[in-house]
């Protein structure tokens, strides 16, 4: 069991430092026995407000529409989506069964990781309890990611005009196929990928930069790799908000990933990719992504560590995101 007592304690006590993207339509969705734990939302949602969360911290989402999903996936995909016009093939790539519901969880999805996007960028973090569907394509979805709602989010704040350039930082145990696909050859998204190689999916696109483990990898090169890498493209490419996305399925006891990463480990993942970012006042918005462990006890106390080292790591840092003050580069 995790230790949380710091974060209860501290929810007692104060305000939060940072707002959560959370709605209780996320987990009506009815999956039947599939893998994929939808109630870990409700799960984290529930440990906030019994800790004494404030509902002022508790952001709720609206839908994204269809013009804001088209601002990445095609019109086609989008309209089959809503008309329940998929193939048997297309169903079958998706992997999860197609019903009304579903629908209405990948609009409100996406329409979650804007809010929490912005949020980002005015407050300096903001925590999505849901999001991270990475394998979605611009004409398909697989792996249970009917919209890549990050994609989304970002490519509609760089169309307003809210940021110049972004980065993916990938954590998920699964390589984040769909979101290298669509930001290939598009400079402004800098996507990070760290993943097990022996695992789905098979074909797995190029990113801006790629960390492929094998089975069994464990913590040393895991945190080896995030160190080396992390704090360095942060530097080089100074993005206007960063998109992590903290699965939980890199954890020793996931059912589906096998890197083998302990509690401690996820924790100290969690330190470099957060730490760094608000070290260089990058804002920073955190999705959740996957997570498959047996006892949905562990996945749910992976999330809640990340929520963990995101406070800690705010109330160390004396200034909230000032953008003026952040260096940054002329060109590009
Ligand atoms: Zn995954």
């Amino acid at each position: 069991m995790v230790d949380l007592k710091g974060l209860f304690s501290f929810l007692r006590r104060s305000r939060f430092p940072f707002k959560f993207v959370y709605s209780d339509a996320y987990w009506m969705v009815d999956l039947g026995n599939h893998v994929f734990p939808i109630v870990k939302y409700r799960l984290i949602y529930e440990q906030l407000l019994s800790a004494g969360i404030r509902k002022e911290n508790i952001l709720t989402p609206q839908p994204a529409s269809d013009s804001e999903v088209e601002l990445v996936h095609t019109s086609r995909y989008v309209k089959k989506i809503r008309q329940g016009k998929l193939s048997q093939a297309e169903m079958s790539a998706l992997e999860i069964p197609y019903c009304t519901e579903c629908v209405d969880f990948a609009f409100l999805t996406v329409g979650g990781t804007i809010r929490a996007a912005e949020q980002a960028l005015e407050d300096g973090v903001c925590f999505h309890i849901g999001g991270g569907f990475h394998h979605a394509f611009r004409d398909h979805g697989e792996g249970f990611c009917v919209f890549n709602d990050v994609a989304v989010s970002l490519e509609k704040l760089k169309r307003e005009g809210r940021i110049q350039r972004a980065m993916v930082v990938d954590c998920d145990v699964h390589q984040g196929n769909g979101t290298a696909v669509i930001f290939s050859g598009k400079d402004y998204v800098y996507t990070f990928s760290i993943h097990q190689m022996d695992l789905y999916p098979a074909q797995k696109p190029r990113s801006s930069l790629d960390v492929g483990l094998w089975t069994g990898d464990g913590d040393d090169n895991y945190l080896a790799a995030l160190q080396e890498h992390i704090p360095r493209i942060y530097e080089e490419f100074q993005p206007d908000l960063v998109c992590y996305l903290a699965g939980a399925d890199p954890l020793d006891k996931d059912q589906l990933g096998g890197l083998r990463i302990s509690h401690d480990g996820l924790k100290e993942r969690d330190r470099i990719v957060i730490e760094n970012a608000r070290r260089l006042k990058l804002p920073l918005v955190i999705v959740l992504a996957g997570g498959y462990a047996p006892d949905i006890t562990d996945t749910v106390d992976v999330h809640m560590h990340t929520i963990e080292v995101a406070r800690k790591t705010e109330l160390g840092s004396s200034s909230w995101l000032r953008r003026a003050d952040r260096p940054r580069r002329k060109s590009g």
